[in-house]
């Protein structure tokens, strides 16, 4: 298939621009989970963006090789390690795997490959030698660090004034601030010292190591840096130039613009053509954050009986560059809405020949530098509209291999044994004008778990488990 022209909004030229892969392969990159706690629905937003731009490559015809790191050694961790008197290994692996689970429920197509930070030390080891060597790299007594200075473009992705940019001033710790661009750790010794960690606790503490994890190396025994890890693991699996690398906003500085020094200063490439960052969701105007304390988890989501793919089409009704306010109000909505769409899909004939003008109008919004809104709306206009339902039917599977939404496993659901005849008796009952009758039959219905509802094409059922 020849792919279509796919726009996409490049955050190093701050333009729209038309997406031209590198090679055959798409290569596409994305920061991923920081494994010390549950994922929080913020980080949802950004990987459900992620899986929409990589659906969005997949339906114009690119093949795409995906990796997704695992961050699984970092500050956060080794004060989760130290606070909660677990091993480090133990905090990784159960978070980890908690990741999974959710991106399964929110129907998110698995990456290739999701290296693990602690397994592709040697790799981070070889770039911080070459740098090292190409003088981008200095060591000091806590570590080794990225010298800014020596790299001329730092700062053109973050768009950072030059005259910000201290040069000799340094930060040992893996998340710092917008305003404090400085010379950064790309191997840390170990000190014991680590930031957040209640030392006098901690030495308590029997089983759990006293000594940061560290890995031998040219220039002494330490661990990564945070940054480090994404060049490295982008560079093994991908190459040296790749052709889009994402991840939420708040990454872009200083995160991404230390992955851009690191690899061009190693290489002398071209990093990344396409860098493409998710806006963030807030709560009540402010950035969903672990640290402002107002997170939910999917867990919470599915507790207070949502379907986690209502969270997922919530999402879409926001375009990825624009804030989205998170209110359990907008996702009580969006779940309705996915119900009455699910009901309509449930009740059209079997798949036939498509329509074409929706679909391309779908595409069109889908090529608009992923404008999922749109899209969404397109699709609703499908559903409305007069085409034959086997037709609908089609259009919606192929415009759900961008949205995800999972429209082609819906299943009728099954009534009760004994529900059929009583829904037939009660219609009967109706018609006839015994309405007495017929309402007893509704409630002998409805403690069945079944709740109809009268259509001018007759009655409709839904079966709702107790717990709704
Ligand atoms: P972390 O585990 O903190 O590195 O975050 C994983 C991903 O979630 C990164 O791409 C972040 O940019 C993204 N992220 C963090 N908070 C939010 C938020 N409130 N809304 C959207 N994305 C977020
Ligand atoms: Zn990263």
């Amino acid at each position: 298939m020849t792919p279509r022209v796919l726009k996409l909004y490049n955050f190093l030229s701050r333009k729209v621009e038309e997406f031209k892969p590198i090679r055959e392969t798409v290569g596409l990159y994305t920061c991923g989970p920081t494994v010390y706690d549950y994922v929080h629905i913020g980080n949802w937003r950004t990987f459900v963006f992620e899986d929409i731009l990589k659906r969005a490559l997949l339906f114009n015809g690119y093949k795409v090789k995906h990796v997704m790191n695992i961050t699984d050694i970092d500050d956060k961790i080794i004060k989760a390690s130290r606070n909660q008197r677990l091993a480090f290994r133990e905090i990784a692996d159960k978070y980890e795997k908690a990741f999974f689970d959710d991106l399964a429920k929110l129907n998110i197509i698995k990456a290739d490959i999701y290296p693990r930070a602690t397994e592709n030390i040697s790799s981070m080891i070889q770039i911080i030698e070459l740098l090292i060597s190409k003088g981008f790299a200095y060591k000091t007594d806590d570590g080794v660090y990225f010298a800014i200075g020596k790299f001329k473009n730092y700062g053109e992705l973050s768009n950072l004034s030059k005259r910000k940019i201290k040069t000799g001033a340094r930060v040992a710790v893996d998340q710092y601030d917008k305003d404090q661009p400085a010379d950064f750790a790309l191997w840390k010794f170990p000190s014991g010292n680590t930031p957040g960690v209640n030392q006098a606790e901690s030495l308590r503490t029997p089983g759990v190591s006293q000594v940061d994890p560290s890995w031998d190396a040219p220039f002494g025994k330490g661990r990564p840096g945070w940054h480090i890890e994404c060049s490295a693991m982008a560079q093994k699996y991908l190459g040296d130039m790749l052709d889009i690398h994402t991840g939420g906003v708040d990454l872009l500085f200083p995160h991404h613009e230390n992955e851009i020094a690191q690899s061009e200063a190693a290489t002398d490439k071209k990093f990344v053509n396409f860098w493409l960052e998710g806006e963030h969701l807030l709560v009540a105007g402010e950035k969903m954050a672990k640290s402002l304390g107002n997170i939910y988890t999917l867990e919470e989501v599915i507790k207070r009986d949502f379907d986690p793919i209502s969270l997922r089409y919530l999402f879409l009704t926001a375009h990825y560059r624009s804030k989205l306010n998170f209110t359990w109000k907008s996702l009580e909505a969006a779940q309705n809405t996915l119900e009455n769409l699910t009901e309509e899909v449930l009740n059209w004939d079997d798949p036939k020949i498509g329509c074409a003008e929706f679909e391309g109008n779908f595409a069109q919004a889908i090529n608009n530098d992923l404008d999922m809104p749109k899209a969404v709306s397109v699709m609703w206009e499908l559903v409305k509209s007069d085409y034959p339902t086997s037709a609908k039917h089609q259009s919606i599977l192929m415009m759900d291999k961008v949205l995800g939404l999972s429209l082609d496993k819906i299943k009728p659901e099954k009534l009760p044994e004994g529900a059929q005849e009583l829904i037939q008796k009660r219609e009967e009952s109706r018609r006839q004008g015994k309405f007495e009758e017929s309402d007893e039959l509704r409630i002998k219905l409805q403690k069945m778990g079944v709740y109809v509802e009268d259509t001018p094409e007759g009655p409709r059922w839904k079966v709702k488990s107790k717990s709704k």
